[in-house]
């Protein structure tokens, strides 16, 4: 019997279709979709409500949906190096065969017969001296000196600690089952580094519980076709308005979408090229990190989507749940904080922008629904309105200066992302793991290790099988 009962996850793999909530042909997709340019820019059209949803580049979302689930969902080195299975899915089990010559236990995978020694990780103290010096933004060859290693040995230890603690952390979290009800909220940051380097991040946390689920960027290490790569040099996100009353922001928020031509079409300003990686344009690694997300929702039988207003990431959310929007398990909603909280507003809501979104009122700013309905099956609640925010808070005061090459960088942005969720404690005392139900207590770094030891070495649950 398979370890979890879970169904495959099912990504889209087709984005150019009608996104517009009430259409019938909403989220329907053609083998060959076609491609206008009556807007001025390259788009898709939708006869039954006139509109033009902007051009997606599928090849490269598709890369990045592959590159990317494998990076936040593997269960390398532990898993049959053959079936290569990931997180959320149904994993094959495995059986004792033999130990190798040094004494470590050989497994047999039982969907495919292959014979593999699934990845250990030793007890070392400078697992906690890593962690340490990485959140203390030490660069890489002071950490080396430290625990004594030449540099590119360092770089392997750093990989081994973020894949260790990435499987230590999603194995909690996909063992966490159906739930009745989740709502995950997104926003995203330009990261900045030196010499003109810059990247455009994604990140999801579970709304209630503040638990950050997905971090992406538009960095990619696999090809990626001309027609997805981001080359812009103008600057158009917009910005927050703080110095304006809440409604007055959020119109010159949607003038500033107007004014793109193409209103997916964000650009972050400067970001030159970096050595052995490409640059993605951000709506298109929104579209894959939606796609990613739906390993978190498909097995909630009702679930929210918390959206930043930027129009680059509204048409990525809808396409990560448009079939249990239409069975009405699903509702996106835009979010906007602002430090008026809210009182500017209409209870009954306002209409602001070209497309006549309705805004209303709640303590950290205004909501918006991307799927408006009569009724809605839950409300609109967003319990931790910051959570988001204070994830990249603390992203950005571990982030080293500079980007040399990506993988470095992948590896502190997942081992920060374990240290937030189970270390990093509110005034209250809670971290997102507490708040998550993972544990009871705040974690230092050395438990995160033992944690991390003890999940990798006894992945394969093997005394089932005695
Ligand atoms: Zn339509
Ligand atoms: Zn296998």
């Amino acid at each position: 019997m398979a370890r979890w009962g879970r169904k495959m996850t099912v990504y889209q793999r087709q984005f150019n279709c009608c996104k517009a909530f009430g259409c019938t042909e909403l989220g329907k997709t053609s083998e060959s979709p076609e491609k206008v340019h009556d807007m001025g820019f390259e788009s898709t059209y939708c006869p039954k409500c006139s509109s033009f949803p902007p051009w997606v580049d599928d090849e490269t979302v598709c890369s990045l949906i592959d590159e990317l689930k494998d990076q936040h969902f593997s269960l390398k080195p532990v898993g049959c190096p053959q079936c290569l299975p990931r997180f959320f899915e149904t994993q094959p089990e495995a059986s004792r065969y033999g130990k190798t010559s040094a004494g470590r236990q050989r497994l047999k995978c039982q969907r495919c017969s292959k014979i593999f020694t699934p990845g250990s990780i030793d007890p070392d103290p400078r697992w906690s001296q890593i962690i340490q010096g990485v959140l203390g933004k030490r660069p890489a060859l002071s950490i080396a000196y430290d625990i004594d290693v030449a540099p590119k040995v360092y770089y392997q230890l750093l990989n081994r600690l973020a894949n260790g603690l990435r499987i230590m952390s999603r194995k909690l979290e996909s063992d966490h089952g159906k739930r009745p009800f989740m709502a995950i909220l997104t926003e995203s940051k330009v990261l900045p580094f030196k010499h003109g380097h810059s990247l455009w991040a994604l990140t999801s946390c579970d709304a209630n519980t503040g638990y950050v689920l997905l971090n992406t960027t538009n960095l990619s290490q696999n090809p990626i076709p001309l027609e997805g790569q981001y080359s812009a040099k103008e600057f158009n996100r917009s910005k927050p308005y703080h110095q304006l009353g809440l409604y007055k922001a959020l119109v010159k928020r949607y003038e500033n979408t107007m004014a793109r031509l193409n209103y997916e079409n964000l650009n972050y300003g400067i970001a030159k090229p970096i050595a052995r990686a490409q640059l993605v344009k951000p709506a298109l690694v929104a579209y894959a990190h939606f796609q990613l997300l739906r390993n978190f929702t498909q097995h909630c039988e009702h679930f929210h989507h918390y959206l930043e207003h930027e129009s680059c990431i509204r048409g990525a959310g809808l396409m990560g749940s448009f079939d249990e929007i239409k069975q009405g398990n699903a509702d996106v909603f835009y979010v906007f904080r602002h430090h008026h909280s809210g009182k500017e507003l209409s209870e009954e809501g306002v209409n602001i922008g070209w497309w006549n979104d309705r805004w209303y009122p709640f303590r950290a700013g205004a909501w918006s629904p991307i799927t408006p309905r009569k009724q809605f099956r839950k409300n609109f609640h967003l319990e931790l309105p910051l959570a988001v925010k204070n994830a990249f808070k603390h992203l950005l005061g571990v982030l080293p200066k500079e980007i040399k090459s990506p993988q470095p960088l992948l590896a502190i942005m997942e081992i920060q992302r374990c240290f937030y969720n189970f270390c990093n404690h509110d005034a209250a005392g809670y971290t997102p793991a507490m708040r998550q139900g993972f544990t009871d207590l705040v974690w230092n770094t050395d438990m995160l290790v033992n944690a991390m030891v003890k999940e990798v070495n006894n992945f394969h649950d093997l005394d089932a099988n005695l």
